[in-house]
């Protein structure tokens, strides 16, 4: 049966970022529950990448299984009908996030929900009688999504741009932030913003942590000086908080950390629990007016056939209702404090760059690429599943995760990288 499995994987199916048959071969998951992946040959792993971010209280949770398995329809076109699920969710998203943010597009992935914020810059900007002003501004080492727009705003080297060079749109892109705070930096930003005012929409960004384009950290007073520089010259500063939104860094939202408000906030990922594809972007009344206006648009050019889906709606909504039910700040410090003990032995490692921690996230960065195989097999051997990618060895656990469970990663992540 698993034979058979593998056999037509390799025959018809495409995986993340693979070539067609892949290079290697995939783990046969066979039943995800808590924090733990059942594989076919029976072994059980830890899971370290809570399924790239996003199952935040593990698998099979009683309330978000509920939310699911209750007696609900499954979808209605969005367009002309609205429902429970999609209004309740869309206010609770509103209550918790930055204060200005008021209006809520709910869309199918993270990827989409970038595509309709520079859609909201651009329509924005339109408004106001500049339709000259269509690129956007960010800092290298991003990591926005697939879809052409996210991608254009990924890090221009390690984002595969030279795969869509004269296809692509051409952002402008600032240095990649320093890991503590420098007052030369905001300058930078201010400078590249002010050569190029004429032409820019909107400034797009991951606040404090950048994710899949490298796990670099970032000072959060270099969001107030983006603030201060998207306000100057009327640009739409949006957070993309795809991955680091819903506690992952110790905030509710990375931008809390700052005491900033974007624009427009993106969400996606830890947003359903890791259930279903759904993803947000949030904005401001000053936005919404503009994007409606006639000048603007006249409404926002977006429509996805699943947008809204009720059942993602309403495991979303037991999924934001569940964080905060239980004590998830503390349970994020809690997962920072057994990695930061538990990855520092890898410090004294050769060929480890660098070991950081910030709320439930763990990074071993190696001075060379990883040998994913083996640094996988690693840890394996640990009972942990981890991903690594390029020079990184890296870690976000379930917020259930008990300490001995993250332990357990902390010696996965440090095996890996004295193997990789
Ligand atoms: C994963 C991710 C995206 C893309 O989301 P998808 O749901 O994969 O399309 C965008 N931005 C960030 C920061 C992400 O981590």
């Amino acid at each position: 049966m698993s034979d058979s499995v593998r056999s037509l994987d390799r025959q018809h199916v495409w995986h993340p970022y693979g070539p067609m048959p892949g290079r290697s071969e995939p783990l046969v998951v066979t039943d995800a529950r808590g924090v733990r992946l059942t594989l076919d040959d029976g072994r059980e792993l830890v899971d370290g990448m809570s399924s790239w971010w996003a199952a935040v209280h593990g698998y099979r949770h009683p309330a978000l299984d509920a939310a699911l398995h209750a007696d609900a329809f499954s979808h209605v076109m969005f367009g002309g009908l609205t429902h429970h699920p999609a209004v309740e969710l869309a206010t609770r998203l509103v209550e918790i996030s930055p204060a200005p943010l008021e209006h809520v597009f709910l869309a199918d992935s993270g990827s989409i929900s970038i595509e309709v914020a520079v859609k909201m810059c651009l329509q924005y900007q339109r408004a106001r009688g500049r339709s000259g002003r269509t690129r956007m501004m960010t800092w290298r080492g991003g990591y926005h999504g697939d879809t052409f727009a996210a991608m254009s705003v990924c890090d221009p080297d390690g984002g595969m741009h030279a795969l869509w060079q004269g296809f692509l749109p051409e952002q402008v892109f600032a240095d990649v932030p320093p890991a503590t705070y420098d007052p030369a930096y905001d300058e930078h930003l201010a400078d590249l913003a002010a050569r190029h005012a004429d032409e820019l929409a909107g400034i797009i960004v991951e606040p404090v942590v950048q994710g899949a384009g490298g796990m670099r950290f970032h000072s959060p007073r270099h969001l107030a000086a983006l603030r201060e520089i998207a306000d100057r010259h009327d640009l739409v500063l949006v957070f993309d908080e795809i991955a680091t939104g819903f506690g992952r860094t110790g905030e509710l939202f990375a931008a809390d950390h700052a005491g900033v408000a974007p624009d427009v906030l993106c969400v996606g990922k830890a947003l359903t629990g890791g259930y279903l594809t759904m993803a947000a972007a949030l904005c401001t009344a000053a936005v919404a007016e503009a994007v409606s206006a006639d000048g603007g648009g006249g409404g926002l050019m977006h429509g996805p056939t699943f947008m809204g889906n009720p059942l993602a709606a309403r495991v979303a909504l037991a999924s934001v209702t569940e964080l905060l039910r239980r004590d998830w700040r503390s349970e994020v410090a809690g997962i920072g404090e057994v990695l930061t003990t538990g990855l520092a032995p890898a410090r004294s490692l050769p060929g480890v760059r660098d070991v950081r921690v910030l709320g439930a996230i763990g990074v071993v960065q190696l001075d060379h690429s990883v040998d994913v195989p083996v640094a996988q097999a690693a840890a394996e051997r640990h009972g942990v599943w981890l991903r690594p990618f390029r020079d990184l060895i890296y870690t976000m656990p379930p917020f259930v995760a008990v300490p001995d469970d993250v332990a357990r990663i902390g010696e996965a992540v440090v095996a890996a990288a004295a193997a990789g």
